[in-house]
């Protein structure tokens, strides 16, 4: 397999090279080429398969220049951190189908990717015998994921920025209570955008990015999007074969579009198990009117109680242009170009219709997503946090539209949003095992002002 900028102005790449490179060279992201596709045959094979040998197939088909042992070595090291051999279980509440993607250490979905990413770059460093800095912000979920991802590893530091008193108390603990020697929490003195925005500065001073061999995280690694696409394939099948289903659909949360765009991957893997893709967002909800009105255009970012998605310009969007764009790199670039100036994309009927055919979507508001967990809990008491209620709430307004059931992604532990879960049920959601006590143990976090410099000489002093 080789991997193919969007923007077309890199030669290919091997997967191995795809996932130290990130954003691709020329500025834009890394998509497998060609799109995969297995027969009938396979899909009924896999359809017997586990969730690691499943994992370890697809995952062959896209890292095929990884050695198999080693591959299911780093599957292995990755989802024996979760707290269920499943890895990503799939419930029927008494009402929908939920599929937990919260048992990885942290308790987000993110872990499904992050913990496979952080072996996967442990493993490609010592192959080379290099190191790593990685460096990332975080508005709460990614950061600690992240930081689960690698703690421990001897050829990788991490450096998390975080917005200081603006992240839940338990995600901020999460991240400060790891005690290993190679994680450096930064508190900044600012927002979540000042914290990106100086990480992003860091890495366009290509000097000091190659003197610290700094690496990201980010959700435009292709790594997390491949090990994203499993769940998707790994639940389709297991209702096909559990309850029949012909053709199963599923509603997604979404901000960035990495999740959402791993389900449109998974979709093309094993046609035609999976029919329509439910894009879900909060009040921000840019990628809704991308769906429904045929127009991408950036507006303010408003702050929900299902923080993770608050998002505008969703940074996987990129990848879907491609294709919606007959994977013409030289379109794509213009169009990313003039985007980046006047904050809007229109699209042609003909496009407006392709999309419809790939996704159906709703924006559901920060009361839907309350009365949905209320809802909920009451019907089957089955606790929902706020960011799967928001593709609970979907699929109840789309599924009559949709042929076959529908998987709601729960991307969350709902002891992750206590607030709110509190202000929808009256009782506080029960904390795993894992996030209890962790008040008491002792926290490590350095607090800096929103000053690229400072932050450097920081990074700088504590630098593999
Ligand atoms: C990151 C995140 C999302 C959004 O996922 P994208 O890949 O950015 O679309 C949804 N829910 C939770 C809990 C998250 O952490």
């Amino acid at each position: 397999m080789e991997y193919i900028s969007t923007r077309g102005q890199i030669a290919p790449v091997s997967f191995k090279e795809a996932v130290m490179m990130g954003l691709a060279d020329d500025g834009g992201l890394l998509l497998p080429n060609p799109m995969p596709s297995v027969d009938a045959a396979t899909i009924d094979a896999w359809r017997e398969l586990d969730y690691q040998a499943l994992c370890l197939e697809i995952m062959t088909i896209f890292a095929n220049d990884l050695p198999g042992p080693v591959l299911n070595d780093l599957i292995s090291r990755a989802y024996e951190t979760f707290d269920t051999r499943e890895v990503t279980p799939l419930v029927f509440n008494g009402q929908q189908y939920i599929l937990e993607l919260f048992h990885g250490p942290t308790f987000a979905f993110k872990d499904v990717a992050l913990q496979f990413l952080g072996n996967l770059f442990s493993w490609l460093l010592e192959e080379k015998g290099e190191t790593m800095n990685i460096l990332g912000a975080t508005s709460g979920d990614t950061g600690s994921a992240a930081i689960y991802g690698v703690k421990g590893k001897d050829n990788i530091n991490i450096f998390i920025l975080h917005p200081r008193g603006r992240v839940s108390p338990v995600q901020a603990l999460q991240m400060t209570t790891v005690p290993d020697l190679n994680v450096f929490n930064i508190a900044v003195e600012g927002t979540f955008d000042d914290c990106q925005a100086i990480v992003k500065e860091i890495f366009n001073d290509l000097e000091f990015k190659a003197e610290y061999r700094l690496g990201s995280i980010n959700s435009i690694n292709w790594a997390r999007v491949q090990a994203q696409i499993v769940y998707y394939v790994y639940a389709a099948l297991k209702l096909q074969r559990d309850a029949g289903a012909q053709q199963v659909n599923f509603s997604v949360p979404t901000g960035n579009f990495g999740d959402i765009f791993a389900g449109y991957v998974a979709k093309q893997l094993i046609r035609p198990v999976i029919g329509r893709l439910i894009l879900a967002t909060n009040e921000n909800n840019i990628l809704t009117r991308f769906v429904l009105e045929g127009k991408y255009a950036k507006s303010r970012v408003v702050s929900t109680i299902s923080p993770s998605m608050d998002i505008q310009v969703a940074s996987n969007f990129e990848r879907y242009l491609y294709y919606l764009y007959d994977r013409d790199p030289v379109r794509v670039s213009s169009t990313m170009k003039d985007f980046q100036k006047k904050g809007e994309i229109v699209f042609s009927r003909e496009e407006r219709q392709q999309v419809r055919r790939d996704f159906a979507s709703v924006s559901i508001n920060q009361d839907q997503t309350l009365e949905t967990i209320r809802e909920c809990y009451k019907n089957t008491g089955y606790v929902l946090d706020p960011h799967s209620a928001v593709g609970v709430a979907a699929a109840d307004k789309l599924a009559s539209t949709l042929d076959g059931p529908v998987v709601c992604l729960a991307t969350a532990h709902p002891a992750k949003f206590p607030d709110a879960v509190r202000k929808a049920t009256g009782r506080e959601p029960e904390r795993p095992e894992a996030m209890k006590g962790l008040e008491n143990l002792p926290s490590r976090c350095r607090i800096l002002p929103a000053d690229i410099e400072l932050i450097k000489d920081y990074v700088k002093q504590n630098a593999l």
